[in-house]
């Protein structure tokens, strides 16, 4: 074959691969288009004071993925000026850029605070050379500390993932469903039922839990039975429904865990994850989004109750990237109406909020890397 002739079919190869790449799935958002949201439920907002303490013994450890300071402004504003949020005494900066792009995915987000390492888009705890880094709650499990890990979407998902097992590839969905047998972490709640047993394809991994010790609950009804001991519960089939549907879900999994691993005297480290806020604007869906961003602030007032109530348990809430170049451009903080607009359907880059609450709450103001976050923490919890 002659050499032009070559050239262009591996052009034309070239193209088919790249045009399958996920970035396609969400081109930019080129019109001008503004998305209006009235919130119809707003709530009240009541004073939180943490307790003073000196020691952190719990961390809980909360992020809305794709969560930018403009959606928490226009969740403030959509519920009528205030917010839970707005108890944490202390705020920080984090710069979330990945080691091989400046617009980071969740998975190398993830993986930098899981680990305090920079990694590459797509990779979940394994550094840019696919070498295993030990993640947070490795280290907490292995310094006796209890462990948790709650996410609202699919457990086998880029974030969850990254506090839980390792793989060069957050899309390898059975391999990372696989990992999660040998994680050792205490408390593993979100969806994500159907990568873990699916009776079509002849899947099923839950009597590999069990053998780890693991009590498996694929319901809340299940859950609400299980009052000591290892929780596996994928309680959805892939993503838990919207906040309208779910109700207090995400605060009713939390609270399951904080039951069960305040157990341990020696301490916890327990993630929470609002995984959808970023689907939602991923989809510049701005109703939905909104409303996943109130479900998280009033869980977060939940937690912020638990710590108060329980000395010793720091909160820290941040985010890992935004998502959907969200500006606020108008709004009512009488009526909690809002006016939007989106400049992209993929992650921007903006640093990103930290609130932080409890014991050494202070220590996460400043601007800093995301990768200090796991620095921070694990300093606090002394397992460093
Ligand atoms: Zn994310």
């Amino acid at each position: 074959m002659k050499q032009g002739t070559l050239n262009i079919l591996w052009l034309i190869l070239i193209f088919i691969v790249t045009s399958g790449q996920k970035i396609a799935e969400y081109p930019d958002n080129k019109d001008n288009q503004s998305h209006k949201y009235k919130n119809g439920n707003s709530y009240d907002v009541n004073l939180i004071l943490a307790p003073r303490h000196s020691k952190v013994k719990n961390v809980i450890f909360m992020i809305g993925d794709g969560m930018s300071l403009m959606h928490v402004y226009s969740a403030w504003t959509a519920n009528k000026g205030r917010l839970f949020l707005e108890n944490c005494q202390f705020t920080g900066l984090s710069k979330t850029y990945c080691s091989d792009n400046l617009i980071t995915d969740s998975a190398a987000s993830g993986t930098a605070m899981a680990t305090g390492q920079k990694t590459k888009k797509g990779y979940v705890a394994v550094g840019p050379n696919g070498n295993k880094l030990k993640t947070i709650t490795e280290i907490a499990r292995d310094a006796g500390l209890s462990t948790g890990v709650i996410a609202t979407c699919r457990l086998t998902d880029a974030t969850p993932a990254t506090f839980s097992v390792h793989n060069t590839d957050r899309d390898k969905a059975d391999e990372i469903a696989n990992s999660y047998i040998d994680c050792g972490i205490d408390y593993i709640a979100g969806g994500g039922r159907s990568f873990f047993s699916n009776p079509a394809l002849n899947l099923n991994l839950l009597p590999a839990f069990e053998k780890k010790g693991y009590q498996v609950a694929v319901s809340m009804d299940d859950l609400s039975k299980i009052n000591q001991g290892k929780v596996f519960a994928p309680v959805a089939e892939i993503d838990l429904d919207k906040p309208a549907e779910r109700k207090d879900q995400l605060w009713q999994l939390t609270k399951k865990g904080l039951d069960l691993l305040s157990e341990n005297k020696k301490g916890f480290f327990l993630m929470v994850e609002s995984s959808m806020i970023d689907d939602y604007g991923h989809f510049n869906e701005l109703p939905t989004l909104m409303e996943e961003i109130l479900d998280f602030d009033q869980t977060i007032g939940k937690v912020l109750e638990w710590a108060k109530n329980n000395p010793g348990t720091l909160v820290v809430v941040t985010s890992d990237h935004e998502t959907g170049g969200l500006t606020l451009l108008n709004g009512n903080i009488e009526t909690g109406e809002i006016e939007c607009h989106f400049s992209t359907k993929s992650h921007s880059g903006v640093m990103v909020p930290v609130y932080a609450f409890g014991p050494k709450a202070e220590i996460f103001s400043g601007i800093y890397e995301n990768t200090e976050l796991f620095r921070k923490i694990s300093k606090l919890l002394n397992i460093d």
